[in-house]
């Protein structure tokens, strides 16, 4: 073995790289399956596909790709600032918003510091934290859902930052604005607090936590384009803050670390309130099947808030595999120390449809 790998950080040896939802063309090639009649509800996707209005940006985008980005992000940074109030140097886009998550590393983390998240938060925070020496303090989580009093007591001298995922993933729960103010009352001033907002367009009157940002606490917002706007490939999101934290993350990103088409698409997708009003209520439809078809199997479930349900079913990794074999790509859960859960995301009616009764055929069979 070359010695040079011995000079890689410590502390990367416990890191497990981030096992994403399985592909479809992949499953295809494994299974020996066509990929049409392959159906995948493992990454929280838009079963709707990406807004079309995007898609006609990000076609005539394509026609300059000879031309490098707006490193700045001008356009797509005005369009966000003005859609929440907010002024463009409180706006930091990002390479999907999980980028935005490691900027804050590369600004804020030191090997030695502690990052706060709940049990069951998801686990890019910890695979984060850990990638820049830090020790991720995860805080029990009673019945799935943030325990926000018992994250600020954990709070110590060498506290840098809190995550809250609200929704939260895999999970689905939420934290309400009650108890995100209680909290914020008790945060102290070396520590930033950052929401990750990926399915605040699913909820109705989300908790507002923009609010801490016009007070000059140290927040970051996090928000998506991969979800209700349907354009995960893109890989575009950003962040919302202070413009003192935001100038920070600007010096830790890449000169062009979200390309043309990204940016024209997420432009065009911000706008598009009638794609996410059908996304929505295509959503709400399938999510209340779901929970009515796991009530009726028998099945123990965690009430969701976004667009997929956590369910228990035994052998999690078991029921995932059987199920790919039928040409369902689900999500097993033992990355996220659940192996009896699965997530589900929520597709089109006749996928939800399909996912049930494969559902009901593996878990008879086993
Ligand atoms: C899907 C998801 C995101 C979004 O990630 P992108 O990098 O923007 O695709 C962020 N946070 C959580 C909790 C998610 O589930």
């Amino acid at each position: 073995m070359s010695s040079v790998t011995k000079q890689a950080h410590s502390w990367l040896e416990g890191l497990v790289a981030y096992d994403p939802g399985k592909p479809i063309e992949e499953t295809a090639r494994e299974q020996g399956l066509d990929p049409s009649d392959i159906i995948k509800l493992a990454s929280n996707e838009n079963p709707l596909g990406p807004s079309p209005k995007a898609v006609e940006a990000m076609k005539e985008a394509a026609e300059s790709v000879h031309i490098y980005p707006d490193g700045g992000g001008y356009k797509l940074r005005s369009a966000i600032a003005e859609k929440f109030g907010f002024d463009r140097e409180n706006v930091v886009i990002s390479n999907g918003s999980n980028e935005i998550i490691e900027l804050i590393g590369h600004g804020f983390l030191s090997p030695g510091d502690e990052v706060i998240a709940a049990k069951h938060a998801f686990v890019v925070y910890k695979l984060m934290a850990t990638l820049f020496g830090a020790d991720t303090i995860e805080v029990e989580d009673p019945g799935f859902v943030h325990d926000l009093e018992a994250m600020a007591a954990a709070i110590t001298p060498r506290t840098r930052m809190i995550f809250i995922a609200n929704p939260n993933n895999p999970t689905g729960t939420m934290v309400d604005q009650a108890a995100i103010d209680r909290f914020m009352s008790q945060v102290p001033d070396h520590v930033v607090v950052i929401f990750d907002e990926a399915y605040y367009e699913f909820v109705p009157d989300a908790p507002d936590t923009l609010k801490y940002i016009r007070e000059g606490r140290n927040v970051v917002v996090m928000r998506t384009f991969s979800k209700i706007q349907g354009l995960a490939g893109l890989r575009i999101g950003f962040g919302l803050t202070t413009p003192e934290i935001a100038q920070v993350l600007q010096k830790c990103r890449q000169p062009f670390n979200t390309n043309s088409i990204a940016q024209a698409g997420a432009i065009a997708g911000l706008i598009d309130e009638d794609h996410q009003r059908k996304t929505r209520e295509l959503n709400d439809l399938g999510r209340a099947f779901f929970e009515t078809s796991f009530a009726a199997m028998g099945l123990e479930y965690v009430p969701s808030h976004a667009n997929f349900v956590l369910v228990k079913v035994g052998d999690g990794d078991g029921v995932f595999k059987a199920m790919l074999k039928r040409g369902v790509i689900i999500r097993a859960m033992s990355s996220y120390k659940l192996p009896e859960w699965v997530r589900i995301s929520v597709g089109t009616m006749p996928q939800n449809e399909r996912c049930i009764a494969t559902l009901k055929e593996v878990l008879a069979s086993s």
